[in-house]
Order: structure tokens, then sequence, then C-alpha cells
């Protein structure tokens, strides 16, 4: 990227984010070195742009922070999983963390190593753990007895042995959102902390599970190191008492979860978290085991931004409304978890401007359509604006919802834009329906 000609920005319109590929350049909001609003021209918006060597970089900081340590980098597929970012990513060597059978064929599809996919999530199919062990995938990350128990069964009447970890449950709060926070006691995921070495007592007498390692995943956008220190001195003692009775464990899973900037927040850098985690490990002599990552956001999250346009202002009784063509069908984080995006016009506003206060919402007929509230905006119908940090847990969970048909995407490699999903047109929504 070039060094942007940037231009002073009205103190209303929102920081970009550190290390973002988005500047200011001669008063238009770029994205790497392409312009955002000739995107928006030519592909019509809601439309997501993502910056390749965003994707690229953050991917290269998590692999960097384990420089000389034997480790592997699985991306979790569910924080973004268009074809072209999986291929990128495949290609620049991570691994896979898939919570579904259809994650498991994107990721095939994309290219990935099945040596290097690991598969979580509660409710796992027969026919899921069939496919994935016919594939060969590198670790089924359990979450109770009783899928233990189904998957040994699964894996005598193919043949194969299933490579498991346990995923236990560290009961330790990541202080995050409750709808993203997955290791406390109240959570449905994994095996209660009290009850692991139990189960890989268990483990270890069924004939077609081979325990290949330990897992756990506390939760998602944490923004310090020190829930994952205490996730990891819990996981340490387990993995003791484990090894005690005679179970190795060649590696160690410590999941996802670190979040990134979407209104100022300033998690640690990778290498920075495991700086800490190399030396509660080190000390306590695992720093040779093999480790896995689950990280998705922190790869992807800040690489995205989804444009959308203004259709019309209204001025209500209590707030005013700026209405685009965004919904929650494409950014449904605010609706779901009340997150903060922000939300910056395409054209730089003019310095000592003072505009009104929006709350920005969508066309769907829900209250809980909005984008973002009390948002000083200098805006008129028909201009662009960007909501930043789409890049993950966005295009993944769009919906159709009020027959809207699916967004386009677009990936950006210096000046070069490509269109990695066409938009979708209404009749495409309806070609599986029988009438
Ligand atoms: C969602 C999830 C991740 C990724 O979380 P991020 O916050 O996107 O890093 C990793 N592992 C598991 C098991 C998950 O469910």
């Amino acid at each position: 990227m070039s060094a942007p000609a940037t231009t002073p920005v009205p103190a209303h319109v929102p920081q970009l984010p550190a290390g973002t590929p988005l500047a200011w350049r001669d008063g238009q909001l770029h994205l790497e070195d392409v312009p955002l609003h000739t995107l928006a021209r030519e592909h019509g918006t809601p439309l997501f742009v993502y910056s390749q060597a965003a994707i690229l970089g953050a991917a290269r900081a998590w692999q960097d922070a384990f420089k000389g340590r034997d480790a592997l980098v699985c991306y979790a597929v569910k924080a973004n999983a268009s074809l072209a970012i999986l291929r990128l990513l495949a290609a620049a060597g991570c691994g896979f963390d898939i919570v579904s059978g259809g994650e498991l064929e994107r990721v095939l599809a994309a290219g990935a190593q099945p040596g290097r996919i690991v598969f979580s999530g509660v409710g796992k199919t027969h026919a899921e753990m069939r496919r994935a062990l016919q594939a060969g995938i590198a670790c089924f990350n359990v979450e109770s007895l009783a899928e233990l128990d189904e998957l040994s069964a699964v894996a005598s009447e193919c043949g194969v042995a299933a490579p498991i970890a346990i995923r236990v449950n560290p009961d330790v709060d990541a202080r995050t959102h409750p709808y993203i926070s997955t290791g406390l006691r109240g959570n449905k995921f994994g095996i209660a902390h009290a009850e692991a070495r139990a189960a890989y007592r268990h483990a270890a007498t069924l004939p077609w599970v081979r325990v290949v390692g330990i897992d756990c995943h506390i939760g998602s956008q944490i923004t310090e190191s020190a829930p994952y220190a205490e996730a990891l001195e819990r996981v340490l003692d387990l993995a003791e008492a484990i090894e005690a009775d005679g179970t190795a464990l060649a590696h160690i899973d410590l999941g996802g979860g670190l979040g990134i900037d979407y209104a100022g927040e300033a998690p640690p850098a990778p290498a920075a978290l495991w700086g800490e985690l190399f030396a509660r490990l080190d000390a306590r002599g695992f720093g040779a085991r093999r480790l896995i990552v689950e990280p998705g956001r922190s790869i992807v999250g800040n690489a995205g931004v989804c444009l959308t346009q203004v259709l019309r202002l209204k001025a209500g009784e209590a707030k005013n409304f700026c209405i685009v063509d965004a919904a929650m069908s494409e950014l449904p984080r605010p609706a779901l978890y009340q997150s903060w995006h922000r939300i910056v016009p395409l054209n730089e506003p003019p310095v000592g401007s003072t505009p009104p206060v929006w709350d920005v919402v969508g066309p769907i007929c829900e209250s809980g359509d909005w984008l973002g509230r009390d948002r000083p905006l200098a805006v008129q119908p028909g201009e662009f604006l960007a909501a930043l940090g789409a890049g993950a847990y966005c295009m993944s969970m769009a919906s159709r919802y009020n027959s809207r048909p699916l967004p386009a995407e677009v990936l950006v490699d210096g000046s070069h834009a490509r269109l990695i999903r066409r938009r979708e047109a209404p009749q495409d929504a309806w070609q599986h329906e029988l009438s």
C-alpha cells in the first residue's frame, strides 16, 4: 500500500482502527489502493469488501507468534466462510476449525489439507462424523460423553479410529458479551472441568478412539490476556492429571476468541498474548507441546467493510433516522449483541462541520434492525457509508429475511478488486422451493 495523502478528518468522523487497510486519500475512503465509492457504484450496495493484505497479514501475525514452536493456526471458518477467503488462508498454510459438515465441504473445496482440520461443535451428526473420518481430519473436539461413545461407534463402523481431544470447560469468565462467552459453567459447550479426567479415562477404554489432545475455547471478542492465562493454567492442571493417568496428550488447543478494535478496544497482538502464555507453558514443562489455536474474528474482522447507500432521511418525533440499504440481514451483530460498528462516510465531510445525529437503520420490518445509534453523520440521500469491522460474523451470518437477496463480496489486492460472490437475484432464493 502506498503512503496515503491524508487530509485532516473532522472530529465527528470515527478514527480508523489501528493497523487498518483503510485510509483517507484525497477526501475518499480507500481500502488498500481502491477508492471504495467506485466499488459501491460498480457493484451496487449492500456490498462487502475485504482486503487481501489485511487477511494475510493477520494470519501471518498468528503464525509468527509461534515461530520456532510446533503449532497450527486453524482459522475458525464460521467467522467468514467465503470460498475465496478460505482458499487464501489454505494457501497461506492455515488449518481450519469447522463446526459443521457444510463447513467441512467448504474447506475441502477450498483446498484445505484434511490433516489440518479440527472439528468442534456440540451437535455433530453421525453423517458428519462419518464424512470427517473418511476425509481424515486431524481431530474431533468432543463436547460430551454421549458424543464420545457415538463417535467411537461410528468410527468402528467406518474402520477408521477417530482422533479426539476433549473440549473442557475451564469455568473461566472471558468478560465478554454473554452470548459469545462459552467457557463458563452455565454454557452448553465442553465437558466440565471436574468431569474431564474421568472422561479421558473412559476415552482410553474405547478401541476406536485415539486421544491426541485437549481443547478449550472460552469465548469471543476477548480483549485481554488474563482470561487466556487463567484458562491455560486450568487446562494444564488437567493435562498433568490426564497424563499421570497414562494418556499422552500430543497437542493443546486453546481455541480462538481474540478480539478486535470495533470501538477503540486494544486487545493484545497474537505475539504479545502468546509471549505471556509461552512463559507459563515453558515454566510448567509444556513448552515443546504441539499447540493449536482457532482464531476467526482476529483474522478477518477488521479486513472487511460493508458498504451501504443512504436511501432517505426521516426526522422522527424523538429521533432522526438515516435509512440505508444494508440491514440486520447483512450486519446482524447490532441486533444480536447490541454491538457497535464504526460507520463512516465514503466521502470525507468538510472540517468544522457539526452534522446532525442519526440512528442508522435498515429497511427490515423489525425494530431491532439498526446498524448504529446516535451517530453524527453529514449525509444526504444517495450517498454511501461504510460499516467497519464487517469482515467477521456478518456475511457468514447473513440471511434472506424479508426476501432480501444475499449481497455481493469483493476482494481487494492493492489496486485490483475482484468479485468473489455475485449478488443474488430474487429468484436465486427460491430455486429449491416447490410450489
Ligand atoms: C467461534 C469459535 C472460534 C472462533 O472464535 P473467534 O472469536 O472468531 O476467534 C474458535 N473455536 C470455536 C470452537 C468456536 O466456536
